[in-house]
């Protein structure tokens, strides 16, 4: 199914052990990123995992991140990790450990040549900051094709900027709005 037809009704609930315990659809070909994250880390309750463009093409020049705007400031510094070792989509528990291993305690990752993983401590941190990772992609990436120098925040001030404009509260409200952009389900 696509992200757009997704509804409560066509969740599955799952153990880590790929069984479906609840639902009807078959599962996701990829279920062993989400397994593999909430196994190695029990903080985490939400994996976000997606194909989106700009992250995609930004990912695959090799450039460092920055934080040109508010967004990247959510992710860097440092780097955001990157997983390389395949393009192709992780169906194996050794794979989803690895992309366990290599998200670390960061809040997301990098496949190169494929997409992002975003683990989250709530649905909502895990769904905004996905979006941010694909805004601070895609404007790098623009900042990039300028072919002119471009700027970015330094570090030192990225700490006070990432608390006001990523806490918790601040979070809640963008979901909240994208919630109201949908409408009811
Ligand atoms: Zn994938």
């Amino acid at each position: 199914m696509g992200l757009d037809e997704i509804t409560p009704e066509t969740l599955l609930r799952m153990d880590l052990e790929e069984n479906v315990v609840e639902g009807e659809l078959p599962r996701h070909i990829e279920f062993p990123i989400h397994a593999e994250i909430f196994r190695a880390r029990p903080d985490i309750t939400c994996v976000v995992h997606t194909h989106p463009i700009y992250s995609i093409a930004f990912a695959a020049t090799g450039q460092p991140l920055h934080a040109i705007s508010h967004e990247g400031a959510q992710f860097t510094p440092s780097d955001i990790p990157r997983f390389t070792r395949t393009s192709d989509l992780i169906t194996t528990r050794e794979l989803g450990e690895e992309i366990a291993s290599t998200i670390g305690e960061s809040l997301a990752c990098y496949l190169v040549n494929h997409g992002i993983v975003v683990a989250g401590n709530t649905i909502d941190k895990a769904i905004v900051s996905a979006i941010n990772l694909e805004r601070a992609s895609h404007i790098q990436l623009l900042a990039s094709a300028s072919g002119q120098f471009f700027s970015w925040t330094l570090d030192e001030e990225i700490m006070g900027k990432r608390e006001k404009i990523f806490g918790e509260g601040m979070i809640r409200n963008v979901w909240t709005y994208y919630c109201r952009r949908i409408g009811p389900l």
